[in-house]
């Protein structure tokens, strides 16, 4: 603190008196740092206004600083980003759940080289991971980031995203349904967020859902040379929408959150598992064989494993509960399901009995 008031007052002495922080914005950020200067700043209006205006004007400067780098601090120790063919890496999130550990790295984040620029799949859960991938993509390549496109609604998908239009991002992409949800539940996800990563972390994530250009269904984007990215929402499944991104140039699939490898699937209140699999099996349809599979969760792979991994494990599932509701059985018949042969997959005991009873409820409402 001694050192922030001592530059203060040397301020004072040379800027005199500069435009003041602009109040909305100020309010709208809850920055620490900033906040501390804006209380220095009533402080000091006590003895000077002269003093006043020099605190506000060096709180404008730096706040001015940070959003123009999008995030000030080192990069997070998160894990390398793994190359999956020639100008395609993505960065392999942890397979657990959002914790402090971990910075709400939980889900996988992309990128892909293009001949114009960068495109980014997957903001990340805060401005922190944005610019920790950032500096990652800075260290492959010199061309700019210049697209980014979100898998879903949810926080590790778009809470970074505020970071990204700070740094100059102008193309941003999501479905309309993903868009809107985040858009109105901005304040619960990033609340939710800030409990279960840690609200400095969480903190200066912005609402950007207004500079999204957003489709429906698919869209298709010229990325330069020739190449371009498909957009493309097979249907709803883990989340009500959810898109995948298809370079058709380097036969890579990220499938969003779609698809699970090594993870077990994970089903929310709002997962309708049904059309999951439809939706899975729809996206498998619309590709070649021999496509690479860059997942939601867990480690690029094959499309034979990946089917294995996801669509043949709801499909297991889904014959075993309807086949204990044919023969009369309770919820707890379902839960009691063998899914032992998953269980080396992480969060199998988070996961499994809760699917199970997912969808026993969903055979016997008729809805998920
Ligand atoms: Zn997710």
């Amino acid at each position: 603190m001694k050192n922030r008031i001592i530059a203060v007052t040397a301020l004072s002495l040379t800027l005199g008196s500069l435009p003041q922080l602009a109040q909305a914005e100020a309010s709208a950020i809850h920055d620490p740092y900033i906040e501390g200067f804006k209380a220095y700043a009533q402080e000091v209006k006590k003895v000077s206004d002269e003093l006043y205006s020099a605190a506000n004007a060096y709180a404008t400067d730096v706040f001015k600083t940070e959003r123009k780098a999008g995030h000030i601090g080192n990069p997070l120790p998160i894990p390398k980003a793994v190359k999956v063919t020639d100008g395609v890496y993505t960065v392999v999130g942890s397979m657990i759940w959002h914790t402090p550990a971990n910075f709400g790295l939980n889900n996988n984040l992309s990128f892909i080289i293009f001949e114009d620029g960068v495109f980014v799949f997957n903001a990340g859960a805060n401005t922190a991971l944005a610019y920790s991938l950032h500096q990652q993509i800075k260290a492959i390549t010199d061309k700019p980031v210049k697209w980014l496109a979100v898998e879903n609604d949810q926080g590790h998908a778009y809470l970074g995203a505020s970071y990204w239009v700070d740094v100059g991002v102008k193309n941003l992409y999501s479905s309309s349904l993903a868009n809107d949800t985040f858009d109105s539940e901005f304040t619960e996800k990033k609340t939710e967020w800030s409990e279960r990563v840690g609200k400095n972390i969480t903190n200066d994530a912005r609402n950007v859902s207004d500079k999204f250009t957003t489709f429906e269904g698919e869209l298709t984007i010229d990325v330069g040379g020739g190449e371009t990215v498909q957009l493309k929402d097979f249907g709803p499944g883990h989340t009500p929408a959810s898109t995948s991104l298809y370079i058709p140039s380097r036969k890579v699939l990220m499938t969003g959150d779609l698809g699970f490898n090594e993870r077990m699937p994970v089903f929310f209140k709002y997962t309708d598992s049904f059309a999951w699999a439809d939706s899975y099996k729809a996206m498998l349809d619309f590709i070649p064989e021999d496509t690479l599979i860059v997942p939601g969760h867990g480690t690029p792979t094959d499309m034979a494993t990946a089917k294995k991994q996801m669509y043949d494990y709801l499909v297991y599932l889904h014959n075993a509960v309807q086949k204990v509701v044919d023969e009369g059985g309770s919820v707890d018949d379902a839960i009691a399901i063998d899914q032992s042969m998953y269980k080396d997959r992480p969060v199998f005991e988070q996961a499994a009995k809760n699917n199970a009873r997912h969808i026993y409820q969903e055979i016997m409402n008729g809805s998920f």
